[in-house]
Formats: structure tokens, C-alpha cells, sequence
């Protein structure tokens, strides 16, 4: 069973494609919590729920008036209608939680096939935690993958967040792949740059970016200066997070 949280049309705020128009879908569970990203949300039954900035797409016990069911592809292509898009092809996000853990379900391969049949690029966003078989669904050879792999920050354990066969497998049969690194200025002292140096160690020609982390502006402008000094002096590319910069905390913009 697939489960839509929400789908917005925006630009992309974070990675190589930062302000490209996208249609973005955000795909409910996920196989991690990231309690250490430390964001919080008050869910409808009044409890405070701790995690990462999309927990509503994580926490389904808390967050169910939010996941819709879906029971076949074509309701998730009706999402397209609902918008005006351009007629040039815009970019198709697919988000989470964890979009992937739905990648061997047949109405969502349906889904990726006819998009890219109508010519939009397909972007996944994933933490790099769950394999793809890329020669059963020849699609995902199609997508492109930011590999957001979670660092120590996160507080997940490192077993399950790095996962070095499925980084290098995503890195080696998609179409392009990139890392995309959450990070702030406290874990820039903290041996960050040896847990980046192995992680991507495992996709060593893929593209690094690191974004300030943060669900709202004020966390997100606080870890930047550090972390903007970070990337000049090793080389990694730093990426903002605009959507944060320009709506704060607001979702589904
Ligand atoms: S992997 Fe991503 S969606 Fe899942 S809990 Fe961590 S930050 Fe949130």
C-alpha cells in the first residue's frame, strides 16, 4: 500500500537543481527516525512528535489524517492535472519519508514509467538506506538520486544509515546521482568531515552538497556562515535550503 502525505508544485529549494520548477510528491513512512534533527511537531491528538522536519511524513500513528491510500498510478498522475504546469516538462520530486521503500510496488513503477514517458525528469530524494533493483525496473536507470545520507548528527546508528552497498549501487546504475549532506555548525567540530570522507567514499565520482540544517529559517540562517566556510575549504558545494529561506516552516510551498 502506497500512502501520499502531500504534493505540492514549487521550485526545488535544495541540490544541483535548486530553483527548478518542480511538482513535488511526498510519499509517507520511512525506515529511520533522525530524532537528533531534533524538529517537533504538535500532531492533531495534541502530543508533541520529535524527529526530522517532514516527522508528518515519518510518524504515521500521529500524522494518519494526512496519508491518503493509494490503490492505483493513475491517482497519482491525476495529482498533475490538479496544477498548472508549463507545457515544458517540469521536474517530478518524489520525497518523503522514504520514497524508495516503495520502489518494488507496481502501481508506483507504473507511476515513474508514464512520467517519464511524458518526458519529466524524475528526482528522488532518499536517505541511501533502501536497495533498488535496477535490473528488474530498468525506470530507476531513468532517475535521478540526491543520496541525502544521514550523518551522525541524525543519532541514528551507523548501520543503518549507511549503507555502502546500496550507496554504490544507486551511484553506479542511475542516471545521476549526488550527495546532499544536512549539516550544522556544532557537528562541523565534530569529526564531520572523516563521516562525509566515508560515506562518500563508497560513490567517490558522485557530486557533494551540504545544506545548513534546520526545519525553520532562523536554525537553517545559523548554521550557514560556519558551514558555507566548511565547503570553501574542503571543496563541497554548498546548497541552501530556499524553501526554508523564503517560506520558513511552512509545508507544502
Ligand atoms: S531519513 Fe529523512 S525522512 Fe526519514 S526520518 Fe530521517 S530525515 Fe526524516
Amino acid at each position: 500500500m502506497i500512502y501520499l502525505v502531500e504534493h505540492f508544485y514549487s521550485i526545488q529549494g535544495e541540490g544541483r537543481y535548486t530553483g527548478t520548477p518542480s511538482l513535488f510528491f511526498r510519499f509517507g513512512t520511512c525506515n529511520l527516525k533522525c530524532e537528533g534533527f531534533a524538529c517537533s511537531e504538535i500532531a492533531p491528538d495534541g502530543v508533541e512528535v520529535v524527529g526530522c522536519d517532514t516527522v508528518y511524513a515519518v510518524n504515521k500513528e500521529h500524522f494518519s489524517h494526512m496519508w491518503s491510500k493509494i490503490t492505483r498510478s493513475q491517482e497519482l498522475l491525476n495529482v498533475l492535472d490538479l496544477y498548472e504546469l508549463p507545457q515544458k516538462s517540469v521536474d517530478i520530486v518524489l520525497t518523503g519519508g522514504e520514497p524508495l521503500l516503495y520502489a518494488n510496488d507496481e502501481i508506483f513503477v507504473e507511476f515513474l514509467e508514464e512520467l517519464h514517458a511524458r518526458g519529466h525528469r524524475i528526482c528522488f530524494e532518499t536517505n541511501g538506506t533502501v536497495a533498488v533493483d535496477f535490473e528488474r525496473f530498468e525506470i530507476y536507470k531513468e532517475c535521478i538520486f540526491a543520496l541525502s545520507v544521514k550523518l551522525s548528527n541524525s543519532e541514528e546508528p551507523y548501520k543503518k544509515r549507511v549503507r555502502d552497498d546500496v550507496i554504490n549501487s544507486i551511484a553506479s546504475y542511475a542516471k545521476d546521482a549526488f550527495f546532499k549532506f544536512s549539516v550544522d555548525a556544532e557537528s562541523i567540530d565534530l569529526g564531520l568531515e572523516d563521516e562525509i570522507f566515508d560515506i562518500t567514499s563508497h560513490a567517490p565520482n558522485a557530486d557533494i552538497f551540504c545544506m545548513p540544517l534546520g526545519g525553520d529559517k532562523k536554525t537553517v540562517e545559523a548554521n550557514t556562515p560556519m558551514l558555507v566556510e566548511f565547503c570553501k575549504a574542503k571543496g563541497y558545494n554548498f546548497s541552501d535550503r530556499l524553501h526554508i529561506r523564503i517560506w520558513d516552516a511552512n509545508k507544502g510551498v
